[in-house]
């Protein structure tokens, strides 16, 4: 979590520094989470249904916005207990730090400073994966992997660590260097989230969720078509800690293999197979709209519960548009580990002090 200036300002910035998370997209997942209850209970249905249906995702092809909405949160099984789970794209790891906590108990990362290992025994305890391209700092409870999404010796890697066991979420906030080009950084975001769903048809168990950052762009539609053939519910969730200017999103697709496509077919894919047919385009969940791939609606839902949260001192209502100047500035908690900036920072210093 580095120091912009207009960060600076934002209160969940400034409440991440408070509580101790490396990054304020924490809050994202923790609202998405008070919202949908992402981590389910022992004995059964959580008779969830989202609260605030405030719009719907629209798309030309679907006639009722309504119909939509109830066909997606009427029919749902109930929320499998999460023992094991997957950050795809961690660093620096404020997401994984929820996942521990949610599934570990708030005071696991407190008490377990020194351990900062995974159980082996990863049938019987809880396991999370974390992987990045950039090297995170160690995290007590989460095994960490350095490596591409994308690729496919990643996607072994994660499947190699539950030793042929299955994670009943896998959750995912990659995000691509955007250039500025908004039609290729929504292509580059979509490829990403391709790929994640990939390795996630790889190792989440049957009726599992995904939880994963979307652009809301033109196409968006295609993708929520591939995510109801693997899904039983996608609903498109806003955080209120996402800022209301970005397009970013997440999808929250729950009940993995009772979606349109059979089960059988779901778990089915082979992993060197399936790569090139989910990824490249040829058939699968391929992006481009063609006669079979007609693009869906989803409901939108608008995330702004927060459990077991106070509000950072002076503070009565979390708005990441508004500011609040009075606070004192406190030093990030996880600076990047050799960012890519690194090099460049030092050639413009080097440059002026020369
Ligand atoms: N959820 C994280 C947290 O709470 O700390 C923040 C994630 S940050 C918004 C996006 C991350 O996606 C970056 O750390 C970036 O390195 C990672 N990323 C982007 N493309 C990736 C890829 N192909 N494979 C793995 N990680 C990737």
């Amino acid at each position: 979590m580095g120091k912009l200036s207009r960060d600076k300002r934002d209160v969940f910035y400034r409440k991440a520094k408070e509580s101790g998370y490396r990054a304020r997209s924490a809050y994202k997942l923790l609202q998405i989470d008070a919202e949908f209850d992402l981590f389910g209970f022992e004995g059964g249905d959580d008779g969830h249904q989202p609260q605030h249906h405030d719009d719907v995702d629209q798309s030309p092809h679907t006639s009722s916005n309504d119909e939509a909405r109830d066909t997606e949160t009427t029919k749902r099984r109930p929320t499998l207990v999460v023992q094991r789970a997957v950050d795809l794209c961690a660093a620096p790891g404020g997401w994984s730090q929820v996942l521990v906590e949610r599934m570990m108990g708030e005071n696991y990362m407190t008490s377990s400073q020194d351990t900062l290992t995974t159980p082996n025994d990863t049938s019987s305890s809880p396991a999370i994966v974390a992987v990045d391209l950039w090297p995170m700092e160690p995290l007590a409870g989460v095994h960490c992997l350095q490596g591409d999404i994308t690729s496919l010796d990643t996607a072994k890697s994660i499947i190699q660590h539950f030793q042929g066991q299955r994670s009943e979420l896998v959750v995912c906030d990659g995000a691509p260097d955007v250039i500025g080009l908004q039609e290729f950084d929504e292509y580059c975001q979509s490829q990403l989230l391709l790929a994640a769903i990939n390795i996630t048809t790889h190792v989440l168990a049957t009726g599992g969720t995904f939880v994963a950052k979307i652009f809301r762009g033109r196409d968006v539609g295609l993708i929520y078509t591939q995510l109801k053939l693997l899904f039983e519910s996608v609903i498109c969730a806003k955080p209120t800690a996402s800022r209301n200017a970005s397009i970013e999103s997440f999808v929250v697709c729950r009940g993995f293999g009772y979606g349109t496509l059979p089960v059988e077919k779901c778990l089915d894919l082979e992993l060197e197979g399936s790569w090139d047919e989910l990824c490249g385009g040829v058939g699968g969940l391929r992006l481009v709209p063609g006669e079979d791939v007609i693009p869906s609606i989803v409901p939108f839902v608008s995330c702004s519960k927060l459990k077991d949260c106070s509000m950072p001192s002076g503070v009565d209502f979390m708005d990441s548009d508004k500011s609040y100047p009075v606070h004192e500035a406190k030093a990030p908690l996880a600076p990047p580990i050799r960012p890519p900036y690194e090099a460049a920072k030092g050639r413009t210093s080097g440059g002026r002090n020369g």
